[in-house]
C-alpha cells in the first residue's frame, strides 16, 4: 500500500474540508469513508420520484457574493463551486411566550430588518437590540482573532480589544440577556434558534449563540440547489482534481502507533501507513475503541462524555413527500418552529421527558426556498426534533417501527392544530430517521449528531483557547461536530480547515526536527 502524509478518516463536512486544506498545502492526502458516498449527514436519499435532504435546513455564514461569510470564503479558496438558494426569512415561530400568551412571530433576515420587526412585536426594544448586535460583532471579531492565533491568543490583546467577549465568554446566553436587560418577549423570540445548537438558553454558551445567530441574521441562510449531497460531491470532486485520493467502502478500525506517535491506520482494506490522521469521528469513539488506552492522557479521559462532557442533540426527523404544491397545502414559510413554550429550558425538559411530553419540532418545506426541489405540483417537508436518550436506549427492536411512526404522526397533528396546515391525505412517500438511524449511518454515539453540548463551561471560547493543549496525541486529531466550533455545516467546515492547519503546522515542526 502507498504511504500518505495525511489520512483523513470520514468524508463528513469536517473531513472533506480538512482533506481539501491538506491537499491544497501540497500534502499527499488520502480520504477514506466507510460508506459508498461522501458527506456523512450532508447527503441525500431517494424515495419514489423524490430526492430527500436528510439534514440541512439552512447553512449560515455563506452569505451573498458582495457580503461573503467565512464558509463562502473557504469554499472559494478550495475552488469548490455549486449553485445556492437563499432562504429569505429567518424563521416563523408558533408557540407561547414565557408569560403564557400566544406567539406567532415571523422574523426577517438582515440586521436592520430584524431589529425593526422586533420593535413591532416588542415596542421599545430597539436600543437593547442594537446593544446586543454590537456585542455579537465584538464576539465575532474576537473569534476571528482567536482562530487566527491557532490556539496561542495573547491574553493582553483579548483584554484590550475584546473585553466584552471575555466578560461574556463563560456565561450562558440567558445570563447575558438578563445582564443586558433585554425585554422578556425579545428573549423569547431570540431563543428560537436554541435547537440549532441543541442546548437550552440557560446553559447554552453565549459565544456559540452569538456567532451563529449573528451570521444567520446578518447574511441570511443558504441551501445548495441539489441538496447537501451536491455540496459533499462538489468537495470530493475538487479534492480529486487537486490530486487527492479517495477510498469509499473503507472503514478505519484502529489507529497504529510507533512509540507515542501515530504511524498508520488499520482498515477493513488493510493497513495504511501515514504520518498524521485527521479523524471525522467523535473523540469518545476514538479514545474508547480505536487506540491503545495507555496513550490517552488523563485530561482527555476527563473530557470524555463518560466523565464530563454531555452528548449533544440526538436527532429525530420525519420526511414527507407530498402530492400537492405548497400553495395547495397553504404552506408559506420555509421553516416554522413549533413548540409548547418559548421557555427553552422548559422545552428541553419536555424533550428529555420523552415522546409523550415532547411537542417540539421544526417544520420545513424545502420548496419554499427552492421551487424546483421536487417534481412540479409536489413538495417535500420534514419535521425535526430531538430524542430522549433513555427512551431510545430502552426501546426494543420489535417496538421500534410503531414507536417511531406514532411519534411522527404526532408532528402532523401538531402542525394541523397550530397552523391549520394538513398534510394527511397527500403523503406519497415518507421516511423516518431516529437516533438509531443516525447512530448506525454516521457512527455517532447515541445518534448524537451535534457532538458534545456547547454549554457555558464547555463553549467555543474554552475549546478554542485550549486548542494548543487539547488533542495532545501525536499525529492524531479529531475533527467534526464534537470539535472546537460545535455542530452545524459551517462550524464543521471551519473546524476541518482549522484542525488541518494545526496538523500541517505539527508536521512542519516535526520535519524541522522540533519533535
Ligand atoms: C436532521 C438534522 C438536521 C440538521 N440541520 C442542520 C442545519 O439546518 N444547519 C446546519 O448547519 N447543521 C444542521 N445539522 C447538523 C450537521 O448536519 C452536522 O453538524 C454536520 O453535518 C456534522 O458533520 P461532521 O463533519 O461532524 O460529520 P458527520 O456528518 O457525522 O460525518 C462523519 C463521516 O465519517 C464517516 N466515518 C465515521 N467513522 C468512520 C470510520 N471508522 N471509518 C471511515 N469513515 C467513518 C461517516 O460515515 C461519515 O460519513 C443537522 C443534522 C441533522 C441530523
Amino acid at each position: 500500500m502507498p504511504k500518505y502524509d495525511i489520512v483523513v478518516v470520514g468524508a463528513g463536512n469536517a473531513g472533506l474540508s480538512a482533506a481539501l486544506q491538506c491537499q491544497l498545502a501540497g500534502r499527499k492526502t488520502l480520504l477514506i469513508e466507510k460508506h459508498n458516498v461522501p458527506g456523512g449527514a450532508a447527503t441525500s436519499f431517494v424515495r419514489g420520484r423524490f430526492e430527500i435532504e436528510p439534514s440541512l435546513h439552512e447553512l449560515c455564514d455563506f452569505g451573498p457574493a458582495d457580503n461573503p461569510g467565512d464558509v463562502r470564503n473557504i469554499l472559494d479558496a478550495y475552488g469548490v463551486k455549486l449553485d445556492w438558494y437563499e432562504c429569505k426569512d429567518c424563521f416563523r415561530i408558533v408557540s407561547r411566550y414565557s408569560d403564557g400568551s400566544p406567539m406567532d412571530v415571523t422574523m426577517p433576515a438582515g440586521i436592520e430588518a430584524f431589529i425593526d420587526k422586533m420593535e413591532v412585536y416588542v415596542p421599545g426594544s430597539r436600543e437593547k437590540m442594537e446593544q446586543l448586535f454590537a456585542l455579537f460583532q465584538e464576539v465575532l471579531d474576537g473569534i476571528s482573532y482567536i482562530t487566527a492565533s491557532k490556539g496561542h491568543a495573547d491574553s493582553k490583546v483579548l483584554q484590550a480589544d475584546y473585553p466584552n467577549m471575555l466578560r461574556t465568554g463563560a456565561y450562558s446566553t440567558k445570563k447575558v440577556f438578563d445582564a443586558l436587560k433585554l425585554p422578556k418577549k425579545c428573549q423569547d423570540i431570540l431563543s428560537t434558534y436554541w435547537s440549532y445548537l441543541g442546548v437550552d438558553m440557560e446553559h447554552l454558551a453565549f459565544i456559540h449563540y452569538a456567532a451563529m445567530v449573528h451570521k444567520y441574521i446578518s447574511r441570511s441562510a443558504y441551501i445548495p440547489a441539489h441538496t447537501s449531497h451536491q455540496l459533499s460531491t462538489a468537495m470530493t470532486e475538487r479534492f480529486r482534481e487537486l490530486g487527492g485520493d479517495v477510498w469509499f467502502g473503507c472503514r478505519a478500525e484502529e489507529f497504529l502507533f510507533r512509540g507515542d506517535r501515530l504511524c498508520g491506520v488499520r482498515t477493513n482494506l488493510g493497513v495504511i501507513d501515514c504520518d498524521y490522521v485527521l479523524a471525522n469521528i467523535n473523540p469518545d469513539i476514538i479514545y474508547g475503541k480505536m487506540m491503545p488506552k495507555e496513550l490517552i492522557p488523563e485530561r482527555e479521559k476527563k473530557l470524555s462524555a463518560a466523565r464530563g462532557r454531555i452528548m449533544g442533540g440526538r436527532m429525530f426527523t420525519a420526511y414527507f413527500c407530498l402530492d400537492a404544491s405548497p400553495e395547495q397545502l397553504g404552506i408559506q414559510d420555509y421553516s416554522i418552529f413549533l413548540s409548547s413554550t418559548a421557555d427553552s429550558a422548559e422545552e428541553y425538559r419536555r424533550i428529555m421527558g420523552g415522546t409523550k411530553t415532547n411537542d417540539y419540532s421544526i417544520f420545513l418545506c424545502y420548496n419554499i426556498a427552492n421551487p424546483d426541489f421536487s417534481p412540479k405540483g409536489t413538495c417535500v417537508c420534514s419535521f425535526t426534533t430531538f430524542g430522549a436518550p433513555d427512551e431510545w436506549g430502552r426501546l426494543s427492536q420489535e417496538d421500534y417501527f410503531k414507536f417511531k411512526t406514532d411519534f411522527a404522526k404526532k408532528f402532523l397533528r401538531n402542525l394541523k392544530a397550530k397552523t391549520g396546515i394538513d398534510l394527511t391525505g397527500h403523503i406519497e412517500e415518507m421516511e423516518i430517521a431516529s437516533p438509531w438511524t443516525f447512530a448506525r449511518f454516521l457512527g455517532v454515539p447515541e445518534g448524537s449528531v451535534y457532538g458534545y453540548e456547547t454549554r457555558d463551561w464547555d463553549g467555543m471560547m474554552a475549546r478554542m483557547m485550549m486548542l494548543g493543549t487539547d488533542y495532545p496525541i501525536k499525529g492524531l486529531r479529531p475533527v467534526g461536530a464534537a470539535g472546537p466550533r460545535g455542530d452545524g455545516y459551517s462550524a464543521t467546515i471551519i473546524c476541518g480547515q482549522l484542525m488541518a492547519a494545526n496538523a500541517l503546522k505539527d508536521l512542519k515542526e516535526w520535519e524541522g526536527g522540533n519533535k
